[in-house]
This record gives structure tokens, C-alpha cells and sequence, in this order.
């Protein structure tokens, strides 16, 4: 939204004759007002994001190049009744790789300006949330709008690969309890701090106590709280305490893969959720895949 406002204040400011291209990061939540208020949209073909520079150099060409008179930048797009979970937004790899290279085809073909797909941020709770695409050609609203078409048709029907199959708890905790050897790895990325969630989520601990592993286990813990009565208590005292555990997702494969003898991902709820159906949302648009079977 607030590319939405920075593009309605421009025009205030501006004037409707002069042209706004914006550059967008590809978790961009795309809407039609700000379509319609903008010349060009230009984004991210990353994720990772590692072409800042290169964006920025693309919208500021296509600017320099509407300026001058040079293109007449169209606007098309397409929204998406989808989300998907973070994770499998990795350009790099499928399902996001090929639907990428097709966006990137779209761009370089005679006609066309831009083309830009948009995964969005699906843990926001918004109306209308959904992927976007969004296709900007040289004068030409129909060939904008069919590559747009296309590139949408394309994602969607890639839709169900997107899903993420995780291990429930309970299934984690005897995996780990038949693998021999060690150490085992239990990821859990619905409480991960790096995607804004408080760290305190306690389903990881409750399992471990009510289902024990034999030797020993390590669950890190955020509470600084804790922590004070701990050292208030000094070395050797007994406390009893309530705490929330908490385990990074982002940077934990390069760091525990080396010697992990197992690395589980676990299904567990949290504010991070990638099982995006049980996230609690109230004001996106239905039907919505996945929440939605459609
Ligand atoms: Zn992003």
C-alpha cells in the first residue's frame, strides 16, 4: 500500500502527464490502483533478491526512454487467486524457475517494456491478495494483456506445486527416534524470527516433554525474561519458569547440514506458517488457493 500511496501522491504532486515508473520488490501486494496510477511497473527478478542495482537501472532506462518520447509504456494486469509459501519463491529452483524464465522471455521480445510476476507476501491478511503479473508494452494494450494472460495462465497452473510437504511433529520426533546416530536437525519455520515471528512458540517443547528422546536434546530458547531469574537464582538453583522456544529458519541448512545426520522440517503452527491454510485470515478475498481447493 505504500507503493500505492507514493504513486497517488506522485500524481498529485506531478500531474497526470508525467510518467512514474516504480521499481517493485516481487513480494509486492499489486493492485489495481496503483496500476492505474503508475506508467510502468519494473521488478525484481530475484528471490533471493540480488538485483537491486539492476532493477533500479532498468526503471530508470525506461523512464529516461519514455522522456524522451522514445515509448509509450502500457500497462497490463493480471491477479492471481493464489499465494504460496515463502520458501518456494527460489527463482533458482522449480516450481518459481520456469515460470521466471518465461517472464524474462516475455520482457526481452520485441514490443514489450516489462514484464514482472509478483508471489506476494502471503502472510499479510488483505482483500484481494493474490500473485500478480504485470506486463508493460510499447503502445500496445493487447499485446500487454495476453503476455500478461499468458504468464498468469502459466503460474496457476503450476499452483499445486508450490505446496510444502512438512512433517507433523509426532512424525518428526519418532523419525528422529529411528534414525541412528546423530545429531538430528528439527527445523521449525513457523516460528522463524527472520520472517517476523516473535520467537516463542512453545509446540516443539510441549512434544519433547510429553514424548521424550533418549540422550541429549538441545531447543534454544528466547526469553530474556528467563534468563534474569536464572541468574537471580545463581549457578546449581532449581527454578521453575515459563518460557517460549523459539528455532531461525533462515540460515540453519549452511549451518547445521555439514554434521546433521538428519535435517526435518517440521509442520508445526505459528505466526510464520508455511501450511498457509491455518494461518487465521479475515479479510482476504475467497475462493483463495490454498485456503481454497480450486
Ligand atoms: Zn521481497
Amino acid at each position: 500500500m505504500a507503493n500505492a500511496a507514493y504513486a497517488y501522491l506522485s500524481d498529485q504532486i506531478l500531474g497526470p502527464a508525467k510518467p512514474i515508473v516504480c521499481s517493485l520488490d516481487l513480494h509486492a501486494h499489486v493492485t489495481d490502483l496503483m496500476v492505474g496510477q503508475a506508467t510502468a511497473f519494473v521488478a525484481y527478478h530475484t528471490h533471493p533478491h540480488v538485483d537491486f542495482y539492476d532493477t533500479g537501472h532498468r526503471a530508470m532506462k525506461l523512464l529516461a526512454r519514455t522522456l524522451r518520447g522514445e515509448v509509450r509504456p502500457v500497462m497490463a494486469h493480471r491477479k492471481l487467486r493464489m499465494i504460496a509459501p515463502p520458501e518456494q519463491h527460489n527463482t533458482a529452483r522449480p516450481p518459481m524457475a520456469p515460470i521466471m524464465e518465461r517472464v524474462l522471455a516475455a520482457e526481452k521480445e520485441p514490443g514489450m517494456l516489462a514484464a514482472a510476476i509478483f508471489p506476494v507476501q502471503p502472510q499479510l491478511d488483505v482483500p484481494n491478495l493474490g500473485w500478480s503479473v504485470v506486463t508493460v508494452a510499447d503502445g500496445n494494450p493487447a499485446l500487454a494483456r495476453a503476455r500478461a494472460d499468458e504468464i498468469g495462465n502459466l503460474a496457476w497452473g503450476h499452483r499445486r506445486e508450490f505446496l510444502l510437504d512438512r512433517t507433523p511433529v509426532r512424525d518428526a520426533l519418532r523419525i528422529a527416534r529411528a534414525t541412528k546416530g546423530g545429531p538430528i536437525v528439527l527445523a521449525d519455520s513457523s516460528d522463524g524470527t527472520a520472517g517476523g515471528a516473535e520467537g516463542d512458540s512453545t509446540v516443539l517443547l510441549q512434544a519433547l516433554l510429553e514424548s521424550p528422546v533418549p540422550g541429549p536434546c538441545l531447543l534454544l530458547i528466547t526469553d530474556p525474561d528467563a534468563v534474569t531469574q536464572c541468574v537471580a537464582a545463581g549457578v546449581g538453583a532449581e527454578v521453575s519458569l515459563v518460557v517460549g522456544g523459539k528455532l531461525t529458519l533462515a540460515f540453519f541448512r549452511p549451518t547445521y547440514e555439514p554434521f546433521a545426520k538428519a535435517i526435518i522440517e517440521l509442520d508445526a503452527p505459528g505466526p510464520t506458517d508455511s501450511n498457509l491454510g491455518r494461518l487465521p485470515y479475515t479479510r482476504v478475498s475467497r475462493p483463495l488457493f490454498p485456503l481454497d481447493d480450486i
